[in-house]
């Protein structure tokens, strides 16, 4: 039997509905305490919609590259296709860094930054209370005192001229938080910012770095260097990216 399916913590989700014979085949080879059905991720807080095909609980404790990520699938979102970039973006600060991660989610940047890169601070902001509730968990769990976890829309943050370095882990409407990224970046100093999104393959490699130049003359800055690296595939051909364009104010 074939079936495909992604598993978080002990929970398995899969695209279809399955059959009394295919759920017990998955319980007997995964071991698995639920399974759910995981239809799409829905609007800017990026919520699942799920239908429970086996089980009750939803909540579990996903370990991925040495971290703990607790969460709620039924609830929040969990991204298998990111696995690399959260790997990437565990190693690529440092000690003396401040960090701002405008989109945390359930600390899916945040907390292997934090464990691996150990950057004096991270502040991780996060609008939607279900994805905040399991990033203080994931703080406590990991045992990492360098996090700041912020409830708020990042665009009513009131924090300036702060970061080395500003994660945008969003995608479809990144650009308009340009403006925030900016105001967040350190002046006087060597800045990154890591850009997410979703672009046609002819488009990626020109769109989005014309897009952070546009906000760089803006606010003064030039753009010493960058790279774009793919994520994921996002539907034929569309690819989520990401640039980290560093940049400095002149
Ligand atoms: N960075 C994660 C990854 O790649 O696995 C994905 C994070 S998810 C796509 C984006 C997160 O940003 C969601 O948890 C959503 O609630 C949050 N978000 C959306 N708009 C926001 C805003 N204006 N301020 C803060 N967080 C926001």
């Amino acid at each position: 039997m074939t079936i495909k399916y992604q598993k978080v913590g002990d929970i398995l989700l899969v695209k279809k509905d399955l059959t009394g014979d295919e759920i017990n085949y998955l319980i007997n080879k995964t071991k698995c305490k639920t399974i759910l059905k995981y239809n799409y991720i829905n609007g800017d807080m990026r919520k699942p919609k799920v239908k429970l095909l086996y089980g009750t609980e939803t909540e579990t404790i996903h370990k991925e590259h040495g971290c703990l990520f607790k969460i709620d699938v039924s609830k929040v979102m969990w991204s298998m296709g990111n696995i690399e970039e959260r790997k990437r973006m565990a190693y690529i600060s440092n000690s003396d860094e401040t960090v701002v991660d405008m989109f945390a989610g359930i600390g899916y940047f945040t907390i292997p930054m934090a464990k691996y890169s150990k950057p004096k601070k991270i502040y991780a902001i996060e609008i939607n209370p279900d994805s905040y509730h399991y990033m203080v968990e994931n703080i406590k769990l990991n045992k990492l005192t360098n996090v700041v976890p912020i409830l708020s829309d990042n665009r009513d943050v009131a924090l300036k001229n702060i970061a080395d370095r500003v994660i945008m882990g969003y995608v479809l409407k990144t650009r308009f938080f340009l403006d925030k990224a900016f105001e967040f970046l350190k002046e006087g100093k060597i800045c990154t910012i890591h850009y997410h999104d979703t672009l046609a393959e002819k488009i990626m490699n020109t769109e989005p770095i014309n897009e952070i130049k546009k906000y760089a003359e803006k606010y003064e800055y030039n753009i010493l260097s960058h790279e774009i690296h793919k994520v994921k595939k996002y539907a034929p051909g569309v690819w989520h990216i990401v640039v980290d364009a560093e940049l400095i104010k002149y």
